[in-house]
């Protein structure tokens, strides 16, 4: 199975092709491949909160099945603050860079800590969208992170029960 990698505004071709090769190293029997790039959607873009509007994104490229959408920019939904990424069952799955970079936090920008904390979160998302539910177990990367830290404490490898559980919706990891 192809999943193409899409840049959604100005996103650097580093982060995309990092993501992708990520990706493709974390699921061997899927092939990732970029996509290009492509404008925010319409109306997604709430000027009160200077955020995007992750569900109107979702919105847009719904259609489209499975594929992962990387965003720059900061993006929120409905009831949460920001989101790392969001996505849904063979849609989408965006995910925003723009939390990931300690430098958000008023600390020195650190390009290696951005990547691997967007390797957690894009596998994440990409399991939620074969299926996967979020996790108890705090030891798996379908444990949901509600913040940097968690993300940093948590792993990228799914725990033996999600290796099985995915396995039988369709997502072999080897
Ligand atoms: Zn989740
Ligand atoms: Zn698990």
């Amino acid at each position: 199975m192809q999943i193409p990698v899409l840049g959604l505004g100005e996103v650097s071709a580093e982060a995309i092709n990092k993501l992708k090769s990520m990706l493709n190293k974390n699921f061997k029997k899927l092939k990732f491949y970029t996509s290009g790039r492509a404008e925010f959607p319409e109306n997604s873009f709430n000027d009160f909160r200077d955020q995007y509007i992750a569900e109107r994104i979702m919105d847009a490229f719904r259609d489209d099945g499975i594929q992962i959408i990387l965003t720059e920019r900061d993006a929120y939904r409905k009831g949460r603050n920001y989101i790392f990424g969001e996505s849904e069952y063979r849609g989408p799955a965006v995910i925003s860079t723009k939390r990931l970079d300690p430098g958000f936090y008023d600390k020195d920008s650190d390009k290696d800590k951005k990547f691997r904390r967007l390797e957690k979160v894009a596998v994440h998302q990409l399991g939620h969208c074969f299926g996967m539910d979020n996790c108890e177990n705090p030891g798996c990367v379908m444990n949901s992170p509600s913040s940097v830290r968690d993300l940093d404490e948590g792993s990228a490898d799914f725990c033996e029960e999600c290796q099985v559980e995915i396995s039988t919706k369709g997502l072999p990891l080897k």
